[in-house]
């Protein structure tokens, strides 16, 4: 019997399976494709490694001469940058499979699925094996991290050759660039992969639903964020209803709809069409909860997700927990599931006793959102409209100290001069939330983050010692000027 049985070997189950056993458990992991889950081999790595070579290949074109490097003849070939992706992707998940093998983790290939079983009994997990046997595990608690996938909508007739999803765009294969591709989708997925391919050279149109693009995100931010990407040639049509996506003899048709034509005059209403090489569909992602078994022991899933305790991860079943992905807390970020892995495992393991590890319950106070577009983004906490929001409702009064990498000593050595740092404060000087555009501001934003976590003041930013010249001096700044301290910055002294 192990102490702990997780299916899924994504950022949450794999490393929810070893923090388990650097307490002295007994671990058993399945995983039905790769270990490292969809963010080492379709998301956050393969996408971030495309990035580099992207960006690096933008600086190459923008900053050499200004900097007095001439070059000529830049050749730049994708395939050989999708072979160097590969190789992390691959370097990374042998390096999961070591880590596992050394901490004494059982791995076993296979679709998993929950039987039967109870929290005093302990429960039995099968797997299905790729050659079609099925093999039954027990364990005295369970984790499910299984993640999720690309959604799709049937109209969109989703082919995986010239309409495709972001598996396929990240997936070894994908060698050749389009001419031109349209993007489904302003999300996060959708605007990082318009910022990359059209990096590379595609000519990209970005279809969105709603008003605008990334619409969790601060009016400034995304002000900035469209300048950059008409820059770029990024052709953005927003309040779009995608009615029908085809292949035609040279590429793709999409047909859309605006969004504001009132129900009865749809019929009248103008139809657009758009044509390019190939279309990326990217309208989010669905949770992977089918066949889990989780009916078997009364779980009903909510829209595909699996409900939990938001504060412990737990089911509806005790001894049961679901991280990451695929469970209802909404956030659907790597980071997120880890955390969330690393607090199943402190109630699981607790709950059995024995182990040194006391129960626990979730703080997501101070969750950093990352969006890496270049500029990148990061924020924490409330956005503006939010935090103004509360003060408002409380009668207090929202400060802000804001700071441009324009003004900053290391940004005009490196060249680097576009977006700002803002950071939101109540009248008790605590941070309410902070939102960076600019060079390595999903950096930037984790010395915010960590502020908020512990009830650092902005204050006690300013006292802290930045190193000099830094890009980190952008927190210090920021801080200062909350109080109207900065010294690199004309404002006036708060009283
Ligand atoms: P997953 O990573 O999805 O892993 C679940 C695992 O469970 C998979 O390996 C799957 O094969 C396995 N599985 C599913 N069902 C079963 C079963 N029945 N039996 C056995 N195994 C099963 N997040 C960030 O924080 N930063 C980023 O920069 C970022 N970039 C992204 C870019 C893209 C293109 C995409 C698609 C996502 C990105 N994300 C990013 C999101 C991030 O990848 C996910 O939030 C994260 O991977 C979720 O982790 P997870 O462990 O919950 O699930």
């Amino acid at each position: 019997m192990y102490d702990l049985i997780i299916i899924g070997a994504g950022p949450g189950g794999y490393q929810a399976a070893i923090r388990a056993s650097q307490f002295g458990a007994e671990v058993a992991i399945i995983e039905r494709e790769n270990l490292g889950g969809t963010c080492s081999n379709l998301g956050c790595i393969p996408a971030k490694s495309l990035l580099y070579s992207a960006t690096f290949l933008e600086d190459i074109k923008e900053k050499s001469e200004e900097l007095g490097i001439h070059l000529s003849g830049i050749e730049f070939k994708f395939d050989e940058a999708v072979d160097r992706k590969n190789k992390v992707v691959k370097d990374l998940r042998d390096g999961i499979e070591t880590l596992l093998e050394k901490r004494k983790v059982d791995v076993f290939r296979g679709f998993g699925r929950v039987e039967s079983g109870n929290i005093q009994d302990g429960f039995w997990i099968s797997y299905l094996e790729a050659g079609g046997e099925k093999n039954k595990i027990q364990g005295k608690r369970l984790i499910i991290a299984t993640g999720s996938s690309p959604a799709f909508i049937p109209e969109f007739n989703i082919d995986h050759e010239k309409i495709l999803n972001s598996d396929d765009i990240l997936s070894s294969d994908f060698k050749s660039l389009p001419k031109s591709m349209i993007i489904i989708g302003g999300g996060i997925i959708g605007t990082e992969m318009a910022f990359l391919l059209s990096l590379f050279g595609v000519k990209v149109t970005m279809l969105e639903y709603l008003p605008t693009i990334l619409a969790t995100e601060d009016k400034n931010i995304i002000k900035l964020l469209l300048k950059k990407l008409v820059k770029m040639g990024i052709e953005i049509k927003t309040g779009q209803n995608v009615l029908k996506i085809e292949r035609i003899e040279n590429g793709v048709r999409v047909l859309s709809r605006d969004t504001f034509t009132p129900q009865n005059e749809e019929i009248a209403s103008e139809i657009h069409e758009f044509k390019a090489d190939i279309c990326l569909v990217s309208i989010g992602r669905t949770q992977n909860s089918k066949n889990l078994g989780l009916e078997n022991l009364g779980i009903s899933l909510k829209r595909k997700t699996v409900p939990v305790n938001h504060d412990t991860m737990e089911t509806s079943i005790p001894g049961i927990y679901a991280i990451g992905d695929i469970n209802d807390t909404g956030m659907m970020f790597a980071h997120v599931a880890t955390y969330e892995g690393f607090i199943a495992v402190a109630n699981a393991l607790s709950s059995i006793g024995g182990f040194e590890i006391e129960s626990t319950k979730t703080d997501y106070s101070s969750v950093p959102y990352t969006i890496f577009t270049h500029p990148e983004i990061g924020s924490v906490g409330l956005r503006e409209k939010a935090a103004k929001l509360m003060m408002k409702e409380i009668g207090t009064k929202l400060h802000k100290g804001t700071f441009h990498f324009s003004s900053l000593g290391k940004g005009r050595c490196m060249n680097i001069e576009e977006g700002f740092l803002s950071i939101l404060t109540d009248s008790d000087d605590r941070i309410l939330g902070a939102t960076c555009i600019g060079f390595s501001a999903a950096e930037l934003i984790a010395e915010i983050t960590l502020a908020m976590k512990y009830g650092i003041t902005a204050k006690q930013i300013g006292e802290t010692i930045h190193s000099h010249p830094t890009i980190s001096e952008m927190v210090y700044e920021a801080a200062e000027d909350v109080h109207g301290m900065s010294i690199h910055k004309f404002n006036r002294r708060r009283k």
